[in-house]
């Protein structure tokens, strides 16, 4: 299970490519196929899987694209001595 989820608001992407520089899981890529309500290519993740979580994208976006998810770690369990 991925330990982050990043939501992507489509139509605020200028498909500057910023994102895509930084994300050091580098699942985030410019889509070849389809365009946004701008006229843009947008960014879409291509491995959702492989996010940590780590925000890294919602901080460099210039036009708040990104809307960032971080999974709990579960509680660590002690053992009774
Ligand atoms: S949160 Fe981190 S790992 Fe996930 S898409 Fe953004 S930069 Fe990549
Ligand atoms: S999500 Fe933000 S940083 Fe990434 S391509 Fe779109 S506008 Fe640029």
């Amino acid at each position: 299970m991925a330990r982050g989820m990043v939501v992507i608001d489509v139509d605020r992407c200028k498909g500057c490519g910023l994102c895509t520089h930084v994300c050091p899981s580098n699942i985030l890529a410019l889509s070849s196929d389809t365009l946004n309500a701008r006229g843009y290519h947008p960014v879409m993740v291509t491995d959702a899987e492989a996010c940590t979580g780590c925000a890294i994208c919602a901080t460099i976006c210039p036009d708040v694209v990104f809307t960032v998810y971080r999974r709990r770690r579960e509680a660590r369990q002690t053992v009774g001595a």
